[in-house]
């Protein structure tokens, strides 16, 4: 175990933010923690493992590989997730006994992950205040009976991470439809689930159109709502690529980041000794909320350029051949109000017609985006938007162009693949049914944010989480513990401790998985496992660590014991062969899942395989019309009264998701502490506050109930007026869970009404 201090936030220390990202420290930061934790050996053994052809998958963000790997083929913060699974300390059995459930509820993320790997099945008895050693067998047997003795399967939800493999995934969504329910909320349902339901809607699939490839190819790429430099760092890589092949790049953010400033590609001698790649050669800093007015802006200048130089601006031929709505479009742009978007967005004319002017020049343009629109209200009509400005200009369907959504977390997107979703598509239940000879369930389940609601309610009284942290996740923090503390079983399959742990239901247990790192050994032999990236790309992952304990189950084990333990025979599924032979699980996966033919063989190809992507591939469009959408969307402008701010979550540097790596975040100045909240300094004045004061920060929303958050350090900070910002998972507290996305039930954690007042 180890003797990490929890964060004292009295320590905290605040500096000016860096102008520029990696470099050497990015070096130092990603091998320093490693050799200190796991030593020079295990790290180099696994670092030089990491997104090789041969080796495992990075389990943090889900960028792509390039063709052509270097030795070294991970970034800062690649190095540590390897770091903090791979770590060999190992939580003691007497941790149990030392740290009652009310102790482990006051730790901070960070203390409770920094106490090494779960390496045995752990149960908390109803009544008793702690967990304690069970054997896998009787875990299992209690689930089983547990799941058998509801009333329907509908009273229980099954949540899934983005890290598990795609072989999991598939059985355990086999699994819970076995059993009779569509209940299959994942962390999806909190980052990209707006773009899914926007693209899906407006070009026919919720995926990239883009491949790595693209990347160099682009004349311009605009990045809007993402911060590359913590969250994708090796995309950094990728957009030097392109500027070096001549491309524009144009960040569109509210707050400056160094990532999007300037690169030290460390891999470089100009990153090391020199000063690096200027990134952005136009910084956007955007009101939040101000996304959908500025796409809309910029299609009007498109149209409008085309008004005054007719046939010369528009993909006429395109748009005629493959896409529907452009009359529409274009009625609805022509009474855009010019004050409402200079409002909407904060920003200048002169910098819109800026960016209209690079994207009339530019034949391929890319346009990324990532949580920062996608947790907005209005973020499915933003994303279609986005998608109004590709078409018009032919921007989808043809190499150095198109619309790439960046998923944070390593599988997310293949998880969905494998059908990890409430609402499947018919087809795919009846191809499921086909294969297995069982009805699945045809009635839509819950999301995340109706799985908290249903626990709420009582509606839910048992919740299985296949890895992740669903109370670090979802909004209304104080709304879902209290959630999940009224079911009477709630299961965590994990390699790491997180809060979700300490949020129990009557009974609880805790399942230890192994690690991507480790080598997965089953009764045919080792195995490897397969994962999709952010532009569909497949390919394998096989651990080469000795597993930290002998007593670790793999997930598709657990999944195939859950599954035998719950089922009672009730569907003839050989859960038995499907955990001693993976091969198998992808032989199903083929007949199942359209673009898996042959899976088993072309895994193996060193390069793995590509999905297909109508959009991309074929410049058709699977929506029902045949054709892209360009679509209307009203804008609503957001109200800011006098004296509050739009408020957004994001993420430290030291973080992955609600993984805390440390209390630091240095390219924001951050050190030893997380209770900090970001403002912009006129603002700071403006409100009569003082940088460095603390500050309880109060959201407000129309059921009129008091989120605070107490004693957070004001920062003033280069962000976009009115706007501010504060670390998740901390700041969760603050948005409401019925304040959720338009059309995705994603919450709304950017552009949250705030006041502040000063601590007392
Ligand atoms: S860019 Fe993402 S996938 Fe690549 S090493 Fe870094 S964290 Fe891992």
């Amino acid at each position: 175990m180890s003797s990490v201090d929890d964060i004292d936030e009295d320590k905290i220390e605040v500096g000016k933010p860096r102008e520029w990202a990696a470099g050497v420290p990015g070096v130092t930061h990603a091998l320093g923690p490693a050799f200190r934790q796991m030593g020079v050996p295990r790290s180099l053994k696994a670092l030089t493992a990491m997104n090789q052809r041969d080796g495992f998958d990075c389990m943090s963000c889900a960028w792509p590989d390039p063709d052509r790997r270097k030795t070294f083929e991970f970034c800062e913060n690649g190095a540590k997730a390897v770091t903090w699974e791979a770590t060999p300390i190992r939580i003691p059995a007497e941790f149990w006994a030392e740290n009652p459930i009310s102790e482990l509820l006051t730790k901070s993320e960070y203390w409770l992950g920094m106490q090494g790997r779960l390496v045995q099945p752990v149960h908390k008895p109803a009544g008793s205040e702690h967990y304690q050693p069970i054997t896998w067998d009787d875990a299992f047997k209690l689930i089983g009976d547990t799941l058998r003795g509801l009333d329907s399967p509908d009273q229980a939800t099954f949540y899934t991470s983005g890290r598990t493999s795609n072989e999991a995934a598939f059985l355990y969504q086999l699994f819970v439809r076995a059993l009779g329910t569509n209940n299959l909320p994942d962390c999806s349902n909190m980052c990209h689930e707006s773009t899914s339901h926007a693209m899906a809607e407006t070009v026919g699939i919720g995926k990239s159109t883009v491949t790595y490839a693209d990347f160099a190819r682009a004349d311009l790429i605009i990045i809007m709502g993402q911060n590359p430099g913590s969250n994708h760092p090796r995309m950094l890589t990728a957009l030097e690529e392109a500027k070096e092949a001549g491309a524009a790049i144009v960040a569109v953010n509210p707050l400056l980041e160094a990532g999007l400033m300037r690169y030290k590609n460390p891999q470089k001698v100009r990153g090391v000794v020199g000063a690096g790649t200027v990134m952005a050669d136009q910084y956007l800093q955007i009101r939040l909320g101000g996304d959908m007015a500025l796409m809309q802006a910029l299609s009007r200048r498109v149209l409008d350029a085309e008004a005054a130089r007719p046939g010369t601006v528009l993909d006429h031929a395109f748009l005629r051949e493959n896409c529907v709505g452009l009359e529409e479009l274009r009625e609805h742009l022509a009474h855009q109000d010019d004050g409402a978007v200079l409002a909407a967005t904060g920003l200048r004319a002169a910098e819109i017609d800026e960016l209209a002017d690079r994207y009339l020049r530019a034949d391929r343009v890319i346009i990324t985006w990532a949580m920062g629109i996608t947790q907005h209200k209005k973020a499915v009509p933003t994303i279609r938007e986005i998608i109004n400005l590709l078409l018009l200009r032919g921007n989808i369907g043809k190499p150095g162009a198109g619309a790439s959504p960046i998923r944070g977390h390593s599988n997310v997107q293949g998880d969905r693949t494998m059908g990890i979703w409430e609402k499947m598509p018919p087809a795919f239940l009846d191809a499921l049914e086909r294969e297995f000879g069982f009805d699945p369930p045809r009635v839509d389940g819950l999301d995340s944010v109706d799985s908290i609601r249903a626990m709420r309610d009582g509606l839910v009284t048992v919740w299985i989480a296949l890895g992740g942290n669903l109370v670090g996740a979802i909004s209304d923090t104080v709304v879902a513990e209290a959630a999940i503390q009224k079911t009477v079983l709630s299961v965590q399959i994990s390699t790491k401790l997180n809060r979700s742990h300490a949020v129990v239901g009557d009974q609880a247990l805790i399942l230890p998985t192994l690690g991507r790192t480790e080598i997965d050994l089953q009764a045919t032999g080792p195995q490897f496992v397969s994962v999709e990236d952010t532009v569909s790309a497949v390919h394998s992952s096989t651990g080469l660590l000795p597993p930290v304990s002998d007593q670790l189950l793999s997930e598709v084990a657990i999944v195939s014991r859950l599954a035998r333990a719950a089922l009672d025979g009730t569907a003839s599924i050989d859960w038995a062969g499907f955990e001693s032979d993976y091969d198998i699980i992808r032989d199903h996966i083929s007949h199942v899942i359209p673009g898996f033919a042959d899976f088993n063989q072309r895994i193996r190809q060193q390069e793995g395989f590509s999905l297909p992507h109508a959009p991309r591939d074929l410049r058709t469009f699977p929506t029902p019309s045949g054709k892209a959408l360009l679509t209307v969307n009203e804008l609503e402008p957001l109200e800011r009264p006098p004296g509050r701010l739009l408020l957004q979550t994001l993420r430290s540097h030291d973080q992955f998701n609600t993984t805390i790596y440390s209390p630091n975040d240095r390219y924001r100045g951050i050190k030893n502490g997380r209770q900090v909240i970001f403002v912009n300094p006129e603002d700071v004045a403006e409100l009569g506050l003082i940088s460095g004061m603390l500050v309880d920060v109060h959201s407000e929303f129309s059921d009129n109930v008091d989120r605070v958050l107490r004693r957070f350090r004001l920062v003033a900070y280069p962000s976009a007026r009115g706007c501010a910002a504060a670390y998740f998972p901390e700041a969760n507290v603050l948005v409401p869970l019925d304040s959720t996305a338009e059309g995705s039930n994603t919450p709304v954690s950017k552009a949250v009404l705030v006041r502040l007042e000063p601590s007392r």
